[in-house]
């Protein structure tokens, strides 16, 4: 006898705009699961973009795609949220988390009633609030309610390590935890190359990180999405990698190390508040928060990362 039941390889994604669509296609290529429902209220886009990746489905793996509504979330193993609108130019934080809250309130339950046993994975903005107010929503255990937090900032932080000191971006281990977003927090005290710490490294191979291209990186990082945003109008291809990264440690069970957004009620004397700490991800969806030893201030900007995102949970009542 399997000591588990088998998690099913069928995937949701509510919301088919450039997110949802552009994940639907990272996970399409990744071969990781046998069938995608995409599910809009703009039923009309949700087809199209079911069509143009069932075209794709020939040249990349046996996947049935299609289109459907709440009901079909059914049997789902994981739920992917990223329906919502983005935020305004005249619009700020707590405006955007309203509007989007908004919407929340009509699809959380109905996930959760067709799929009562499945993982939600929210990615839509504010990330780390609308994915407290989908624990709260939906009535499941914070193990199965994860948001992509700062999976993405983390993946930037490394890619800039990496372009900096010459290296494959995954030989960097570098995080960035606290809010998806301004006060976002760089843990440079445990950031490694090779398991020397950074100074240690810079030391030994003759180069150099110090405070200006810390800060430089740092604020990069940071201020990516909305100089992409400037750009081009929107990000979706890393957040989507982010997302079918998530998706594989769950399905495939693998106990990775991720940043994600996550309900922390105790740790650094922080009480219910959902950020991004380095978490195990697994077939139980988190299976625990890894503790890091911060320095001083890392801790106390965590904290006050954790404070901003209590004004926006407090200001959506
Ligand atoms: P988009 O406008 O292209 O797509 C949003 C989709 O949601 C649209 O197709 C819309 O019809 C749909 N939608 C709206 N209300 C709905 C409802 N009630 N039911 C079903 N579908 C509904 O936006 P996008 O660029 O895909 O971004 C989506 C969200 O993801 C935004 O909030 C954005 O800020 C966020 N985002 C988050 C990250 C992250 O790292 N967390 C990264 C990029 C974007």
């Amino acid at each position: 006898m399997p000591k588990y039941k088998t998690l099913s390889r069928k995937i949701s994604i509510i919301g088919a705009g450039n997110v949802g669509a552009t994940f639907a296609y990272a996970l399409l290529l990744s071969g990781l699961c046998s069938e995608i429902v995409l599910i809009d209220q703009n039923t009309q886009k949700a087809e199209g973009e079911v069509m143009d990746l069932n075209h794709a489905v020939p040249l990349a793996h046996p996947t049935r795609i299609r289109v459907g509504d709440h009901k079909d979330c059914a049997d789902s193993s994981i739920s992917v949220v990223t329906a919502g609108t983005a935020q305004r130019p005249d619009e700020n934080r707590l405006d955007l988390a309203k509007r989007n809250a908004a919407i929340f309130r009509q699809i959380i339950p109905m996930i959760v009633k067709n799929n009562p046993d499945g993982i939600l994975l929210i990615t839509t903005n504010p990330v780390d609030i609308l994915s407290h107010f989908s624990l709260q929503l939906s009535g499941l255990p914070d193990n199965k309610v994860i948001g992509s937090g700062t999976i993405l900032d983390t993946a930037r932080f490394r890619y800039l390590l990496g372009q900096h000191f010459n290296l494959d971006a995954r030989s960097v281990h570098a995080f960035i935890i606290g809010e998806h977003g301004d006060s976002e927090v760089p843990v440079w005290s445990l950031a490694n190359v090779a398991g020397m710490p950074i100074e240690e490294y810079c030391r030994t191979n003759g180069c150099e990180c110090n405070e200006v291209t810390r800060n430089k990186i740092y604020l990069q990082t940071r201020d990516a999405a909305y100089e992409i945003i400037a750009k081009k109008g929107a990000t979706y291809y890393a957040i989507a990698s982010g997302l079918v990264r998530i998706v594989e440690s769950i399905l495939r069970d693998q106990h990775t190390i991720l940043s994600v957004s996550t309900h922390i009620n105790g740790l650094y004397e922080i009480q219910d508040t959902f950020l991004s700490l380095p978490c195990v991800i697994n077939r139980n969806g988190i299976d625990r928060i890894i503790q890091l030893p911060l320095a001083p201030s890392e801790a106390a900007a965590l904290q006050k990362s954790a404070k901003a995102l209590g004004g926006i949970m407090r200001g959506l009542g």
